[in-house]
């Protein structure tokens, strides 16, 4: 017998709901001026993504969000749930835009935190993705904001003070704090953790003391992009016993090859639609049952959003 877990965590975060709804609403506010714009994926979730654009917003890339504005003449613009620097925010009003802050309450609140540390004086070392929304967010408040890399150790600092983006592990975060703690020996650091990412880290942790039957799989269901998605896959493959898979949906599995697992336990980043998951996990259970026609049928794409 097949032992087929869905963790209690997943689907969408406060966050990512927030700004699914903002825009949704937005949407059927005929008022709205046009065209709409996001500047930037909303969430890194390309099917979220892709269902904006088919309502018609345009989803605006580039090397930075102030660049991005260059594109727009007219319209509704969107801040996406990452946030923006007050730089951005000017821009916009300068250029007339309508503005709708998606932002994450989460990630606004970190963001007035740096703001605050820096009227203290305190030089900020930033860990995170290059060209992610948030550290260019983070990079934008300040000279005094340095994304930590491999030249941080020569800087000359005199109240350093580690930031991260909030979908970090705390594996990670410790690991880093302790190296650069060997060169600034007064750094101090801030728990910028979102906890519903750290409860779904933490659920994952706890498998450490979990009975297995072996052989068993961990499948971490989430969009390749996302942030906190990649570190549950991290952190899964720390989990020595188990084999791990890090999946977009369910076109991506091989069902057969599935056969062989005893345990197959089910983890979701913060803006994977929880259809996917539910999906996935409602085939799992008939695994048995699939046989290599019905795989075939099985795999439609379906709409995750709507
Ligand atoms: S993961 Fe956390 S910080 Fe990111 S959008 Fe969700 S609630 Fe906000």
């Amino acid at each position: 017998m097949r032992i087929i877990t869905k963790s209690k965590e997943v689907g969408f975060c406060y966050g990512v709901k927030n700004a699914i709804n903002i825009v949704q609403n937005l949407l059927k506010n005929e008022t709205i001026p046009k065209p709409i714009y996001l500047l930037g994926n909303l969430v890194h979730n390309h099917h979220i993504n892709e269902y904006f654009k088919e309502v018609g917003i345009t989803i605006l890339h580039g090397d930075s969000r102030l660049q991005m504005l260059d594109q727009i003449k007219e319209g509704t613009v969107i801040f996406t749930a990452h946030g923006v620097s007050e730089k951005v925010r000017k821009k916009a009003i300068s250029l007339g835009l309508h503005i709708v802050d998606a932002t994450c309450p989460y990630v606004k609140l970190t963001i007035q935190k740096m703001e605050k540390a820096i009227q203290d004086n305190h030089e900020i070392l930033f860990v995170g993705k290059f060209n992610h929304p948030e550290v260019e967010t983070a990079l934008s408040l300040s000279k005094k904001v340095f994304l930590v890399d491999n030249n941080t150790q020569n800087l000359t600092l005199k109240k350093p003070l580690l930031c991260h983006q909030t979908t970090m592990s705390s594996y990670d975060i410790e690991e880093i704090y302790t190296k650069l703690k060997a060169t600034f020996s007064n750094l101090e650091k801030m728990d910028m953790i979102c906890k519903v990412s750290e409860k779904r880290q933490q659920s994952l942790l706890d498998l450490k003391n979990h009975h297995f039957q072996l052989p068993a799989l961990i499948i971490i269901i989430g969009d390749k992009t996302s942030n906190n998605s990649t570190k549950l896959y991290e952190m899964a493959k720390r989990i020595n016993q188990c084999d791990t898979l890090f999946i977009d949906n369910i076109l991506e599995l091989h069902f057969l090859k599935l056969k062989k697992y005893k345990e197959i336990i089910l983890y979701s980043g913060t803006s994977t639609p929880e259809a996917i998951t539910n999906e996935l996990y409602d085939l799992l259970i008939h695994l048995d049952d699939i046989t290599k026609n019905q795989v075939a049928s099985i795999l439609t794409l379906k709409d995750y959003i709507k």
